[in-house]
């Protein structure tokens, strides 16, 4: 096995591996480290839609940093559409890609529906308001963009790492200057590609101070009506809805990593389950989390100002088909020597004050809480990122930081970033 490559990307997750296969396609020798197994981290639990329609976006991205940055990310998303049906096409992957009408709904504000359509319309979106829907219910109003996609992640992600070399269960531990450190081995790169979800050094980036983790959950269910359309609820209750086959993907219970202490999120699902489809049964059940920028835009490009071969993505916001793809058209071109249109808006260093600063502000209250929380509490309850304490999650079972998001099983194990480390935790 080489230890030198040109590039190194760590995570095998949908950035890791679209970053590798457009890097491979100009040539480049790539290798891809993996913690687990090719997928196995938020990939492997998402939903799958592939749209440009992320919420109530284009409202707020107008009002919070203008109209130029606006345009900016509606034609990343839209580029990202038309690349994944592009590759789907011309290397026949069959992973049941479909073109599809994306809605948000709601069942009371028509406000900002309305606002979101004006936004949308005005960035040059072909958006249309409409209150007939597929839904099990009546809604105030319904925002289409028409010509989005829906696929089965899986299915896609088999056939793109067949291209690929991978290091499947290999955690790299450390990475400085052009080293990458493993267990087992030590590699060197030209440039290094750190898509692990959250990013995995704390400093320089400081990415730990800059986002945050939000955890949902989902349910297959058999025996619904079929619907052609995507739809995303805005409502607080509001949920998510999308055919899969046979099957409808039905989410929500949307919250931050480590507050779910109650334990009723699945058992919510399951009763909205219940009153939108009473004949239908629950095949499979999980949950997923995905990192919160401040500003609402996620970071791709030069890890820090002090790392010139090193780069990152992250801060997908629930949106990392789309965003996947951007990252790697823009990690692309940066490690190509060549300018990416997109660069700058996604550029990690950018200082977004109006869009961030109560949100940056929120988290540092929630670190010092989770923090003072880790040094006065239990030892064996502290996270083994920086400390913080952890929180039971009754629906998952597991230990959850409600600071950075890193989750462990009940014995300890590991279960998810940034957290490098399992933990001894000795209680029920
Ligand atoms: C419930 C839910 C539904 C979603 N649905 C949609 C949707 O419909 N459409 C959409 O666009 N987005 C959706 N998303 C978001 C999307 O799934 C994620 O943004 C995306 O999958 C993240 O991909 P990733 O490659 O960044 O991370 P991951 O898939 O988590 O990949 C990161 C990989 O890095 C590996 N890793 C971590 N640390 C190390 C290390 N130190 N060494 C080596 N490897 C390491 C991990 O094992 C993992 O495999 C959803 C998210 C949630 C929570």
């Amino acid at each position: 096995m080489k230890t030198h490559r040109e590039v190194i990307v760590i995570g095998a997750g949908m950035a890791g591996l679209l970053s590798a296969y457009f890097l491979k396609e100009e040539g480049k020798d790539v290798l891809v480290l993996e913690a687990k197994e090719v997928a196995s981290g938020q990939t492997g639990r998402t939903t799958a839609k592939i749209t440009s329609q992320h919420g109530l976006k284009y409202s707020k991205l107008l009002k919070d940093v203008g109209e130029k940055k606006a345009r900016l990310y509606v034609r990343a998303n839209e580029a990202a559409i038309e690349a994944f049906a592009r590759l789907v096409q011309t290397k026949k992957i069959d992973c049941d890609f479909a073109r599809v009408t994306s809605y948000l709904y709601s069942e009371k504000d028509m406000e900002k529906l309305k606002e979101e359509l004006e936004a949308a319309t005005f960035l040059g979106i072909e958006a249309f308001w409409t209150k007939e829907t597929e839904l099990p219910f009546t809604v105030a109003g319904a925002v289409g963009f028409r010509n989005q996609a829906q696929f089965c992640a899986m299915d896609f992600v088999r056939h793109i790492r067949k291209e690929l070399e991978i290091l499947e269960h290999t955690m790299v531990t450390k990475v400085c200057g052009k080293k990458v450190y493993t267990k087992d081995a030590v590699y060197t790169a030209d440039n290094i590609v750190v898509a692990t979800h959250y990013p995995m050094r704390n400093v320089p980036g400081f990415y730990f101070l800059r986002e945050h983790q939000e955890r949902s959950y989902v349910l297959e269910l058999s025996g619904c009506e079929k619907i052609n359309g995507m739809y995303y609820g805005i409502d607080e209750d509001g949920h998510s809805f999308r055919q899969a086959g046979e099957h409808i993907l039905l989410g929500g219970g949307s919250g931050r990593t480590g507050e779910h202490v109650c334990g009723v999120a699945f058992h919510e699902l399951e009763m909205a389950a219940e009153k939108y489809y009473p004949d239908c049964k629950v095949e499979s059940r999980w949950a997923a989390q995905d990192c919160m920028p401040h500003d609402g835009i996620p970071f791709i490009g030069k890890y820090s100002m002090f790392t010139p071969h090193l780069y990152v993505a992250t801060g997908f916001q629930k949106w990392g088909m789309t965003t996947s793809m951007v990252a790697a058209m823009i990690l692309r071109d940066k490690i190509c020597g060549r300018k990416n249109p997109f660069e700058a808006l996604y550029r990690p260093q950018r200082l977004n004050f109006r869009a961030g600063t109560a949100n940056f502000l929120h988290d540092v209250g929630k670190s010092i809480k989770g923090l003072t929380k880790g040094w006065f509490g239990p030892k064996d309850l502290r996270c083994s990122h920086m400390g913080c304490g952890l929180e039971w999650n009754p629906d998952e079972k597991s230990w959850d930081c409600p600071c950075h998001g890193s989750r462990f099983d009940e014995n300890g194990k590991l279960l998810d970033n940034p957290a490098k480390k399992d933990k001894n935790i000795r209680r029920v």
